[in-house]
């Protein structure tokens, strides 16, 4: 009945890496279809609030991912000239939400999560889509590009555009833009003091910005 135990998830980002994981260390036999060719690192950096940590303590990657806090440290949000518009103190969001926010590389946290799951559970360059999504007397069944998988439970993780989604809630509305681009790199440490900020102001052309000044990775020493 290897069959009857198995997940699916669609979509190998950070949601369906940590579902996939969880599935695993519950037994079951899992596997994620992914349509990029590879997980290769995409992204800049990620600060992860204080419940992604618990959810991660869950999977028993918690304290791992804590440690590899590129900062931890104060910060806050400024205008594109630099004024503060408002500073937030770690040890005040620790006390009240019961840890620090941990900033990390994006793909750092991704290759950790994959790296919890066997080798063959991921399927990478293999766009799925629910093809049926079972009943009690049936499975689900999922379409790829080498044929149909059967599973007792399948796991939407497309993303903010999923298709999953659409095909099990029609009316759904969908994600909208709100009219803001956000800008994010991974810029050595400046070596001054440097006070970890986000800049939210208008682009050039009018439109509203947002971005990030967060992420530094340490500089080796010449
Ligand atoms: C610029 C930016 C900065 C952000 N910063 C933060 C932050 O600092 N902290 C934070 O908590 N959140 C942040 N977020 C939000 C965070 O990135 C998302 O909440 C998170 O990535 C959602 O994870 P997910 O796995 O649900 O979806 P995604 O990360 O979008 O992953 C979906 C995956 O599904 C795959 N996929 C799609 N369709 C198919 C298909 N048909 N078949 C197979 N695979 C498919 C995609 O290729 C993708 O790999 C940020 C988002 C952006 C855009």
């Amino acid at each position: 009945m290897a069959q009857s135990r198995r997940a699916v998830v669609i979509g190998g980002g950070i949601g369906g890496l940590t579902a996939a994981v969880a599935l695993h260390r519950r037994g079951r036999h899992v596997t994620v279809l992914e349509r990029a060719p590879s997980l290769e690192p995409v992204g800049a950096a990620i600060s992860l609030a204080p419940n992604s940590l618990r959810a991660l303590d869950v999977i028993g990657l918690g304290d791992t991912i804590r440690d590899l806090a590129a900062w931890a440290g104060d910060g806050g949000l400024r205008t594109p000239g630099g004024r503060w518009l408002s500073r937030s103190s770690a040890d005040a969001a620790a006390e009240r939400f019961g840890g620090p926010l941990v900033l990390l590389h994006r793909a750092t946290l991704i290759e950790h999560l994959a790296a919890q799951l066997p080798p063959d559970a991921v399927r990478t360059a293999c766009a799925a889509a629910l093809a049926d999504r079972g009943g009690i007397d049936r499975p689900a069944r999922v379409s790829t590009p080498d044929g149909e998988l059967e599973a007792d439970l399948v796991v939407g993780a497309d993303g903010i555009r999923s298709a999953v989604r659409r095909a099990l809630f029609p009316g759904h509305p969908g994600a909208v833009y709100s009219g803001f681009t956000t800008w994010r790199i991974v810029i050595p440490v400046p070596g001054v003091e440097f006070a970890s900020h986000e800049t939210w102001g208008r682009a050039a052309s009018g439109a509203p910005t947002r971005s990030r000044t967060a992420a530094s990775t340490p500089t080796p020493p010449p």
